[in-house]
């Protein structure tokens, strides 16, 4: 049931009362010593945030997409190393329980990752299985009345604090390609799993990936999602069209961010005797990062409200992320640009926010997988 006009307002109001008086303050400790306190991530539980997309019945927050992407237009509003940290409960770590989980899992699992007990991580890339997850080659062997899990995957959100893993597996190693893989529930604590030291990174400090080795893990038959082997592919696939608006209704919000900084450094810093913000060269950079801004804002709240009527949107939330995504690219760009050599250091935050979002690009789909989509879907005989 969608929330209230009123609710949705106050709840939007709450998360960016909560960015703007907690988390803005932290952003610059959190990027040098790589590690969001517990005390805020408590509070980002209490206010419900670790179950935003959760139905209610599971005690999340239940939102729609267009809700949901209001939130994380605000969470966009501070260094993406915060909505990481609770970004895999709401997407990619929860939504393939949601979307193909038996009434056993989501009743073990849910009602954790929307209180945020249980930290959710999406295991699918692997060394030789990136932007080609169908060739993914860890092997779930049948094995009595269960599965043996063996494999490695590679540069998984969150795995460090990982209470289950959605893994994508072979259970057919007969059946190359998509057709054979299946998704397990595993829960982190189990025997044979290691998980890897977490990876140094660009950006985006305070949120941690890990490789992550299956050595002969068993797991009972019941950790099979859905109960049904081969659908694990489809699995995946759905969860990153979720996860795609999501993270574009991100990228959104990040660039109204450095659009807002920009303007007020635009305003103050004086050069030739007057504002920068006063050279038309400089406003010309402020318009072009709005206009693309806003083209990007039109489009993941027609895209959510179009999935929330039940429209097929694959092809629309890959638009999305890819326009998003380079958008805010851009928008940083020209936010360092217009910071001058105060946007390439680092006590102005300009330039962490520029190595931050470089991510939104590669993760999720690269944009090329995006643009992959977008024509697959427009060559699709009776799609236009
Ligand atoms: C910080 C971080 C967090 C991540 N979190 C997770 C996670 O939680 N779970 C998870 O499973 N994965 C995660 N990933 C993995 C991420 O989704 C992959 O890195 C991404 O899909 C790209 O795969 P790859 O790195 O193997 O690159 P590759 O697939 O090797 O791509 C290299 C280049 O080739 C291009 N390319 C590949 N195929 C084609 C093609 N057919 N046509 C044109 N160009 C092509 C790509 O676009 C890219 O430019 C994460 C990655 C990072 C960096």
């Amino acid at each position: 049931m969608p929330l209230s006009q009123e609710s949705l307002a106050e709840l939007v109001a709450a998360v960016a009362r909560f960015v703007k008086e907690r988390l803005v303050p932290i952003e610059a400790e959190v990027g040098e010593n790589d590690r969001v306190p517990d005390d805020v991530i408590q509070e980002m539980k209490n206010m419900g945030l670790f179950g935003m997309s959760i139905p209610e019945e599971f005690g999340g927050l239940g939102l729609t997409m267009e809700e949901e992407v209001h939130v994380a237009f605000e969470l966009g509003h501070t260094s993406p190393a915060f909505r990481s940290v609770l970004g895999t409960n709401n997407g990619i770590g929860s939504q393939a329980i949601i979307l193909f989980g038996t009434p056993e899992q989501k009743q073990r699992y849910l009602p954790g990752l929307a209180s945020g007990q249980i930290i959710g991580s999406f295991a699918l890339t692997e060394p030789d299985a990136g932007s080609d997850a169908g060739s993914v080659r860890t092997l779930a062997r049948r094995e009595g009345d269960g599965y043996v899990l063996s494999g490695t995957k590679r540069y998984i959100t969150n795995a460090p604090k990982a209470g289950v893993f959605s893994v994508f597996a072979r259970t057919d190693p007969n059946t190359p390609g998509a057709k054979g893989i299946s998704a397990f529930l595993v829960p982190g604590g189990l025997p044979g799993i290691e998980i890897g030291k977490p990876d140094r990174k660009m950006g985006q400090h305070g949120t941690y990936v890990s490789d992550v080795v299956f050595n002969d893990v068993r797991v009972p038959a019941n950790a099979l999602l859905g109960g049904v082997e081969g659908q694990g592919f489809k699995a995946a696939m759905q969860v990153l069209d979720r996860g795609r608006l999501h993270i574009s209704a991100v990228c959104v919000g990040v660039a109204e961010r450095l659009l807002a900084d920009s303007v007020r450094y635009a305003s103050e810093r004086q050069q030739f005797g007057k504002p920068i913000a006063e050279f038309q060269l400089i406003q010309a950079m402020l318009a072009d990062s709005y206009t693309e801004m806003l083209a990007a804002k039109s489009m993941v709240l027609e895209t959510a409200r179009r999935r929330d009527r039940g429209d097929d949107v694959n092809m629309d939330a890959s638009a999305c992320k890819m326009f998003a995504s380079e958008m805010v690219g851009r928008v940083a760009d020209r936010a360092v640009q217009i910071y001058g050599g105060a946007g390439y250091i680092a006590d102005y935050g300009i330039e962490r926010f520029y190595r931050d979002v470089r991510l939104f690009r590669l993760y999720e789909g690269t944009t090329q997988i995006q643009q992959i989509v977008i024509a697959r879907g427009l060559l699709r005989p009776g799609t236009r």
